[in-house]
């Protein structure tokens, strides 16, 4: 296993550093900075510029505008995006949607969605869960019957991650209730204008507006709108869950937070020395530095599989724990150094200016937000309990 990059992945790190120096909009640097949400004109603002670029659809095939990067180069990428500070894209349409649309779909449907994807002309929510269905999500009941040329479609779909940019969803409905669960799951997309779907917000603990529940009344689709053959959507929808990304664990942004935090607590002041020189701190901020050190390692052993032609296997289990773990550990590190000006709690943190002479120092005023947000990751993209089943039936021999 060789973990070390060529030197013409050097090079590329270089030019994808000087990049997000020189190239990238400064002000949505500085927007993260300060700990301030992005909003929908922010994402595609950054988007367009990796767009302009051609970094924007790293992983798709370049027929369709993709890169045409190694498994190595986007990792690389990924890494100085975070390194730089810049957000990632907004995964559903072009991370997702895309992939399926390009693999199963009609050219007429390529023509038709990939094109606005690529330019961010047009985001999308996804609609998977519902209130009943979330880790046993082929039990979902979101019913579209045929009639004619359309689909009718009625049912719930929840936490639909920035639902409310979305100009469309794509959906699994239930479109045969007679054999196994998974063989009456469909896969359709739908315009977010079209009449009979409300999006209803959902405010998580951290005060934001990022989830949504969305209520689908009757709502006629276009049958040219189902992607592939219906009954097939379970299996749409795992290639697109397999569609793995070995850069889930956010090494450079962990890094970069982790040296920030430094920063802070040698400022702060613990007693009669600093809060870096508090043993008790010093000694969780290495832990975690280790920690992290550790994910790495996995995160580079699953990318060496990935680059021998190997499907990251049970790795990427191990990777979602780990990784979850360790943001959720840097976030109580936040809140540690952060002392009293935490407890200030800032619902609206989209337009807030945090050197407004308010006293509170910009890194302690998202740090409760944060933090809280920051649990859910235990549960998104596959809950910690759930990826332990799958580890331990890995081990135990039981898969
Ligand atoms: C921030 C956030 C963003 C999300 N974005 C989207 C989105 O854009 N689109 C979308 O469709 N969904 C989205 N989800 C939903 C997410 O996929 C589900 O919350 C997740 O699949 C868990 O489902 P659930 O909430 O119904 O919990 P449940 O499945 O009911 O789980 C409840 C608890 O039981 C445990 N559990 C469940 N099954 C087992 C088992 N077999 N063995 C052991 N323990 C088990 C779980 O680990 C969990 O602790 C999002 C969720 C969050 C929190």
């Amino acid at each position: 296993m060789d973990l070390s990059f060529s030197a013409a992945d050097e090079k590329f790190r270089l030019e994808v550093r000087e990049f997000f120096a020189s190239e990238y909009p400064a002000d949505i640097l500085a927007k993260v900075q300060n700990g301030q949400q992005l909003n929908k004109a922010d994402y595609q603002r950054s988007e367009a510029a990796l767009n302009d670029k051609g970094w924007v659809a790293v992983n798709w095939p370049q027929e369709y505008g993709g890169t045409g990067w190694t498994a190595t180069q986007k990792f690389i990428f990924d890494d100085e995006l975070e390194r730089a500070g810049a957000p990632n894209v907004i995964p559903m349409g072009l991370l997702y949607v895309a992939p399926v649309i390009y693999t199963f779909g009609s050219d007429e449907q390529k023509k038709r969605w990939l094109p606005d994807i690529l330019a961010s002309r047009t985001f999308w929510g996804q609609g998977y869960s519902e209130p009943e269905s979330g880790s046993d999500l082929a039990s979902l009941q979101c019913k579209a019957e045929r009639d004619g040329d359309d689909y009718i479609v009625n049912g719930t779909k929840i936490w639909t991650s920035q639902g409310h940019y979305a100009d469309w969803f794509f959906c699994l409905v239930r479109t045969d209730n007679s054999g196994k669960k998974q063989e009456g799951i469909s896969f359709l997309c739908m315009d977010a204008n079209t009449p009979g779907i409300t999006v209803y917000p959902i405010i998580t603990i951290d005060g934001s507006h990022y989830l949504n529940r969305i209520e689908f009344d009757n709502v006629r689709v276009p049958a040219e709108n189902l992607i592939g053959e219906e009954g097939m959507g379970w299996t749409y929808s795992k290639y697109l869950l397999s569609n793995e990304r070995t850069s889930y664990a956010h090494i450079a942004g962990k890094r970069a937070d982790i040296a920030r935090l430094k920063e802070i607590a040698g400022t702060i002041q613990s007693g009669n020395r600093s809060l870096m020189d508090d043993p008790a701190f010093a000694n969780k901020l290495a832990e975690v530095e280790i920690d992290l050190t550790a994910l790495e390692f996995t995160a580079l052993r699953a990318l060496s599989s990935v680059a021998a032609g190997d499907a990251p296997g049970e790795e990427s289990s191990a990777l979602k724990i780990l990784a979850t773990e360790n943001a959720q550990a840097i976030t109580e590190l936040f809140l540690e150094a952060s002392g009293a000006n935490a407890v200030p709690f800032f619902p609206d943190r989209s337009d807030a200016d945090w050197n407004d002479g308010s006293g509170i120092p910009a890194f302690a005023a998202p740090s409760t937000a944060s933090y809280f947000f920051n649990r859910a990751q235990t549960i998104y993209g596959g809950a910690t309990e759930v990826q332990k089943n799958i580890i331990s039936k890995q081990v135990l021999g039981l898969s």
